[in-house]
């Protein structure tokens, strides 16, 4: 028989057989169902993608690429893990893709490992400028191993300071240049990090995990054409399973990603994982994909007009992609105090610095807003709309305004309900 509801049958079963983490996973299951997702990183997947992760292929030690095992009994797996490189070249047109990474993080260091020496010099975006932990920051390993230096954006325009960045690569002559962010509402330009990386002899790394959704659907210009190496996560606007992929189309330095994910990075492939990023793209291949995508940003463009309207001011005045940073200080409120009123009537969203931000990380005057969950849900224009509104509201009287936001978000969540 086929399940009709495979979620549902899962939690079922989890939950009978130990009811302490079934407790937990249906409380998630019943936040996720509740809630308006608005975090930028998020998505719900497919079904398909969910189940597959929930599969045998767990169990299997793969350790080495397709043909070149370093264990027996991987003649399975070797055509699952084919399965997902073919598709994800013909995904974003290059030659070769290693599906291997466990996440985003693991694919930069990998990428790093393959196109460096510790101790070399990298130019990466300033985490305060929208770039990600994992681009050089000090905290992270990156910073650690490598040299790193941090560009930013523009006082004006509040985008990427493409100048500063040739500044600085005259300045540092680093070997890898890196564009990339995690909280940046506008169009990357590849082709200008290009030509400064060949003004200065550098290569140029490119991480996608953001806007590989939007890449994919040719709504974002593809790094592909441009970058020595794309990075990128499965989870995000490309909707499959929590990972990492690195693309690329010179062979030799697909030589390099291959020892740097295995065995210089990690050790045995997660192949459950690897067969649901297979499903995710194939579903990203098929035409829906491309409309739900552009809807996606249909969404996002909607909602910041409606936000702008209300009053918030837009970090770079609005967006392009699939996500705005919202500067909520016209309502003298901190972006701390925003996260948690949106908290308390169903709305998720994350607490973000915007630039030159007064107050401390861990307070913020900013959050940053993103559409593909609440896309995937069903949600449209006239919903993203309502939900500008009801942001304005817990805005300027939450006291006045919860009940009825909660009221309102309750309603729209069961209009659009997740995993039926
Ligand atoms: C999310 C993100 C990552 C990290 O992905 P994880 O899977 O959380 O390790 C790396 N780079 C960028 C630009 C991201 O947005």
């Amino acid at each position: 028989m086929i399940q009709d509801n495979i979620i549902q049958s899962t939690m079922d079963f989890i939950e009978k057989y130990d009811p302490e983490v079934g407790a937990s996973i249906k409380e998630e299951f019943a936040r996720e169902r509740r809630n308006i997702e608005l975090i930028a990183s998020e998505n719900i997947v497919s079904k398909a993608v969910m189940a597959t992760m929930g599969t045998c292929l767990t169990n299997k030690y793969a350790e080495g690429y397709p043909g070149h095992r370093y264990y027996g009994g991987c003649y399975a797996v070797d055509v699952t893990e084919e399965i997902a490189r073919k598709r994800a070249c013909e995904l974003f047109s290059c030659n070769h893709a290693n599906v291997q990474p466990h996440s985003g993080a693991s694919a930069n260091l990998a990428a790093f490992m393959a196109m460096m020496k510790p101790g070399d010099t990298v130019l990466g975006m300033g985490l305060p400028a929208g770039g990600h932990l994992s681009h050089g920051t000090p905290m992270n390993i990156s910073g650690k191993v490598f040299h790193a230096v941090q560009y930013g954006l523009r006082d004006d325009t509040e985008q990427i300071d493409y100048d500063q960045v040739r500044q600085l690569a005259k300045e540092n002559h680093p070997q890898l240049i890196v564009a990339g962010a995690s909280a940046y509402p506008r169009i990357i330009d590849f082709k200008a990090f290009r030509e400064i990386a060949d003004e200065v002899g550098a290569r140029l790394m490119v991480d996608m995990a953001h806007i590989a959704g939007l890449v994919a659907a040719g709504l974002h210009p593809s790094p592909l054409p441009y970058a020595d190496v794309v990075t990128s996560t499965t989870h995000k606007t490309l909707r499959g399973p929590r990972g990492g992929l690195i693309l690329c189309n010179d062979d030799d330095v697909y030589k390099k990603v291959n020892s740097a994910v295995f065995p210089g990075t990690q050790g045995g492939p997660l192949e459950h994982i690897i067969a649901a990023k297979a499903v995710c793209f194939g579903e990203a291949l098929k035409p829906e994909f491309k409309a739900y995508q552009q809807q996606v940003v249909k969404n996002a463009a909607t909602l910041a007009a409606e936000l702008l309207k209300q009053g918030f001011r837009l970090v770079s005045g609005g967006t392009d992609n699939h996500l705005m940073l919202v500067d909520v200080r016209n309502f003298h409120i901190t972006g701390k105090e925003m996260e948690h009123r949106l908290d308390e009537v169903y709305i998720t969203v994350n607490k973000n610095a915007i630039p030159n931000d007064p107050e401390k990380p861990t307070v913020t005057s900013g959050i940053r807003v993103g559409t593909p969950a609440a896309t995937t849900r069903g949600f449209k224009e006239a919903e993203m709309t309502e939900i500008g509104q009801m942001m304005a509201m817990v805005a300027k009287d939450f006291d006045a305004n919860a009940d009825k936001v909660r009221a309102e978000v309750n309603a729209l969540c069961k209009r659009f309900p997740i995993y039926e």
